[in-house]
C-alpha cells in the first residue's frame, strides 16, 4: 500500500450529532501495534490520541525487533512476504525521517544449520528462496562458531531497534498533546454511540476507539480473546566481549542479536502454559545451552526479560472493526512478527477506518462473515 494521501472519508461531525468529536480516533495501547497505527492516521491527516499504561514488561518493550522473511527449521516463506517488507521499507525510514531518529537497520542475516536435513531442505526450496539466500563465506576465526553443516545469508532481513522506536513515537506525539499515560478501565471508560463514543475520564469524545492492546488477561467485553492463543517469551542480554560480528545469526532454534559494544540479545522461548513476564532460571538455562552448541566464546549474562505475546491462532494479525458497533476497532495477533508485519498492517487499518478500503480477507476479523 503507498504512503500517498488516501481520499479520505471526511471526519466531521454532522448537526444531528450530540457531542462533537475532540479527537478523530483514540488508539488504546502505545505498542508496535498503536504507534504504528498512530502514524499512518496522522499521514493522512487524521486527528489522533494515543493512551498507554506506560508499563513496563510488555513484548513491545522488551522484543529484539528482529525482522526475517525466512524462519524455522523448514524455512517457510512469511505469510505475505513481498507486501511486508515493501510497507516496512517504506514504513520505518518515514519514521526515522519525521523525527530525525535512527531505529530501522536493515542489514542481511546469517543462517547457521544444525544439522544435514537443513541443507537438504534449502536445496529443495531453492526457487522459492530466489534473491532471498546468498551464499555463506565465512571468515571467522575458528574459536567463534561451531558450524559444522554451513549456512546461508539471509539477504532481506532488518532489525527494528522497538524501544527507540516507541519512544520517539510517544515523544512526537507528546509534544502535540496526542499521548498520555492511562490506564483505561474496559468497559465502563468507553460510551459508545451511533454516531461518537465518548471517554468521558479524559475529557474525549472521538470516531472511532482502536484497541492496540495486545495479550492482555482482563477481558475486552467487545473483542474477545479466544482468537489468540498467547505465549510467553524469555530473551536474555548477553556479553560476548570477544565477537565482533554486526549481523544477527541464527542457529539452533534461537538467535543472537548484536546491539554494540560487544552486547547481544539472545532469544526467544516460547511457553503456552506460562503467561506472566516473570524471567525463570528454566528460561536462561535453554537459551544458553541452544547458544552454546554454536558460539564458543565466554558468554555472561547481563539482563533477562520476559513478556507475552499476543499470537492469533491463525498466526496473522486480527483486524478489523466490531460487527455491531463499527466504531470500535481492533489490530492485535501480531504474534512473533510484529515488527515485520505491523507497517502492512496498520497503513491497512487506516485506509479501511478512512476510505472503507477492504481488508485483506485473511486478517480481517469479521471473515466468514462478510
Ligand atoms: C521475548 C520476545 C521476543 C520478541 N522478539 C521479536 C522480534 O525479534 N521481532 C518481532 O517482530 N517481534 C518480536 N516479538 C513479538 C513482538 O514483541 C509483538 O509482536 C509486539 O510487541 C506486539 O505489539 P502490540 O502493540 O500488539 O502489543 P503490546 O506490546 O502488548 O502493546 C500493548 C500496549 O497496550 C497497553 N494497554 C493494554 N491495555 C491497556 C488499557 N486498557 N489502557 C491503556 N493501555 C493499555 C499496554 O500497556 C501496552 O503498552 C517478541 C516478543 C517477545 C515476548
Amino acid at each position: 500500500m503507498s504512503h500517498v494521501e488516501s481520499q479520505a472519508k471526511p471526519m466531521t461531525a454532522s448537526p444531528a450529532e450530540r457531542h462533537t468529536p475532540t479527537v478523530d480516533v483514540v488508539i488504546i495501547g502505545a505498542g508496535l501495534a498503536g504507534c504504528a497505527l498512530a502514524w499512518s492516521l496522522r499521514w493522512r491527516g487524521v486527528r489522533v490520541r494515543l493512551l498507554d499504561r506506560g508499563e513496563p514488561g510488555t513484548p513491545s518493550r522488551i522484543a529484539a525487533g528482529l525482522m526475517t522473511p525466512i524462519t524455522g527449521m523448514r524455512l517457510a516463506v512469511t505469510w505475505r512476504m513481498t507486501a511486508l517488507l515493501a510497507a516496512a521499507n517504506a514504513f520505518y525510514p518515514r519514521v526515522e525521517a519525521e523525527t530525525g531518529a535512527t531505529f530501522y537497520h536493515p542489514r542481511p542475516a546469517v543462517r547457521l544449520f544444525g544439522e544435514p536435513g537443513e541443507v537438504d531442505i534449502l536445496t529443495r526450496k531453492g526457487d522459492q528462496l530466489l534473491g532471498q539466500v546468498d551464499r555463506l563465506e565465512p571468515r571467522w576465526p575458528p574459536g567463534w562458531f561451531a558450524h559444522p553443516f554451513g549456512g546461508f545469508i539471509l539477504t532481506q532481513a532488518a532489525r527494528l531497534d522497538v524501544p527507540t522506536f516507541l519512544a520517539v513515537t510517544q515523544q512526537h506525539f507528546a509534544a502535540e498533546g496526542a499521548f498520555q499515560i492511562a490506564d483505561v478501565q474496559l468497559p465502563q471508560d468507553i460510551e459508545p454511540s451511533a454516531s461518537t463514543i465518548r471517554l468521558p475520564r479524559w475529557g474525549l469524545t472521538t470516531r472511532y476507539v482502536v484497541f492496540c492492546t495486545g495479550y492482555q488477561p482482563q477481558p475486552n467485553p467487545w473483542f474477545p480473546q479466544s482468537a489468540l492463543e498467547p505465549a510467553k517469551g524469555e530473551i536474555l542480554t548477553v556479553s560476548i566481549p570477544e565477537l565482533h560480528e554486526d549481523r544477527v545469526i541464527y542457529a539452533q532454534g534461537i538467535w543472537l542479536a548484536p546491539i554494540g559494544a560487544g552486547r547481544f540479545r539472545v532469544g526467544s522461548t516460547y511457553d503456552l502454559n506460562h503467561l506472566d513476564t516473570l524471567p525463570t532460571v528454566a528460561g536462561r538455562e535453554e537459551l544458553l545451552s541452544k547458544l552454546r552448541r554454536f558460539v564458543r566464546l565466554p558468554i555472561h549474562v547481563i539482563g533477562h526479560d520476559a513478556a507475552v505475546r499476543p499470537v492469533a491462532r491463525s498466526r496473522k494479525p486480527l483486524l478489523g472493526v466490531h460487527a455491531e458497533f463499527p466504531r470500535l476497532a481492533y489490530c492485535n495477533g501480531l504474534g512473533s512478527k510484529g515488527s515485520l508485519s505491523v507497517p502492512y498492517c496498520a497503513e491497512m487499518l487506516a485506509e479501511h477506518l478512512l476510505a472503507d478500503a477492504p481488508l485483506d480477507p485473511e486478517v480481517d476479523l469479521q471473515r466468514g462473515r462478510r
